[in-house]
């Protein structure tokens, strides 16, 4: 069988934390800029990702990621430097094949550099637009609040989203410690979000185990879970959360790097696909994790075998399930769908179909 061919095939993300994908070069530029100094030490050899010290245990490698990772949003200090580190992701993902992303953004690291929400979030539309009118790549952004800084802190980011709605911000998100506090303290976060019309979703299922899955759809009534993949730890529940239409965005090269698999062969990705689950993919913080959107789309092909069309199918589920209105999604999938005709019309197998109509797998 002839190898998928990756690069060009259109792929989209739903899970990327916007200062997480400060790629090394945009670091260099900006602690010049901001007359901040790095270590060395903070840069892998090949000069592509970040490096920290690492104890061999989850708790450890957790502590030092998260150093290295305050250490680069930290070189955040403008609105200038939102602006470019989005119109700069947003580039390298289009160059990658990307036709949509959605960036998780934290307003609390936007305040603690002494950005209001809304300076922020123009900032970081300024880049989207940018990006979008030079590659014609779509994105939408999520207001996260962060679990680990508490039910009142969240919402006051709630109450900030929807007091500057922005037509980029979609949804409202939970971010952090899955297992700080309990998923209904922030029960009053995301009602205000979503009487507010915004969509939701939070991270679950990463750190802590399928309860805390069983939390946010329960208490916050989600559909989409950043992560997910520890459902495998309880099958009934794994195939009533199929059954429910739950969207998992999985993210490979994170989840080993963070220790939640132990290698490619442990890790359910495949096995959440073939259960039926609407799996996306996502980088979550690309450089930490040496990866990038294009690569997490390669090791689904190489290391869990999934076909061209099946990638395809991956792409659109994360469409189908995009925080994006819909003029916008059926533009997307519009894309989607002229790529596998075009893939159907290069395929020597299909050469004798005369029905002249594509079958539509969506
Ligand atoms: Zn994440």
């Amino acid at each position: 069988m002839a190898k998928p061919e990756i690069a060009k095939l259109p792929k989209a993300e739903l899970h990327a934390h916007l200062e997480g994908t400060i790629a090394p070069a945009m670091a260099k530029q900006l602690a010049k800029k901001n007359g901040i100094d790095l270590p060395d030490d903070l840069f892998t050899d090949d000069g592509t990702g970040y490096r920290w010290e690492s104890d061999g245990t989850a708790a450890g490698d957790l502590v030092g990621f998260l150093k290295a990772y305050d250490k680069v949003a930290g070189l955040i200090k403008t609105a200038d430097d939102y602006r470019d580190i989005t119109y700069d992701y947003l580039k390298r993902c289009a160059a990658e094949g990307s036709i949509y992303e959605e960036l998780i953004i934290s307003a609390d690291h936007g305040a603690s550099v002494g950005l209001s929400y809304k300076e922020m979030v123009d900032a970081i539309a300024e880049g989207v637009y940018q990006a979008r009118e030079e590659t014609g790549i779509e994105a939408r952004l999520l207001s996260a609040c962060v679990r680990h800084y508490g039910p009142d802190n969240a919402v006051k980011v709630a109450q900030q989203t929807v007091d500057c709605p922005h037509e980029l911000v979609t949804a409202f998100h939970m971010a952090g410690d899955e297992n700080a506090h309990t998923v209904a303290d922030f029960a009053p976060a995301f009602k205000i979000a979503s009487d507010a019309g915004l969509a939701t979703s939070a991270h679950a299922g990463e750190a802590a185990g399928p309860d805390s899955i069983r939390d946010v759809k329960e208490q916050l009534g989600c559909i989409r879970y950043g992560h997910m993949v520890r459902i495998v730890e309880d099958d009934d529940f794994m195939k009533e959360m199929q059954a429910f239409g739950a969207v998992p965005e999985v993210c490979v090269s994170s989840n080993l790097v963070m220790n939640v698999f132990k290698d490619y062969a442990a890790h359910p990705l495949r096995k959440l696909f073939d259960e039926g689950f609407k799996v996306t993919l996502g980088s979550d913080d690309p450089p930490f994790f040496k990866t990038t959107i294009g690569k997490e789309y390669k090791i689904a092909a190489e290391e869990f075998g999934f076909t061209e069309k099946e990638l395809l199918q991956v792409t659109r589920n994360a469409v189908e399930a995009a925080f994006v209105d819909e003029p916008t999604r059926e533009k997307l999938l519009k894309k989607i769908d002229d790529y596998a005709a075009s893939m159907q019309t290069n395929t020597p197998a299909n050469s004798g179909n005369g029905a002249g109509k594509m079958e539509n797998r969506r």
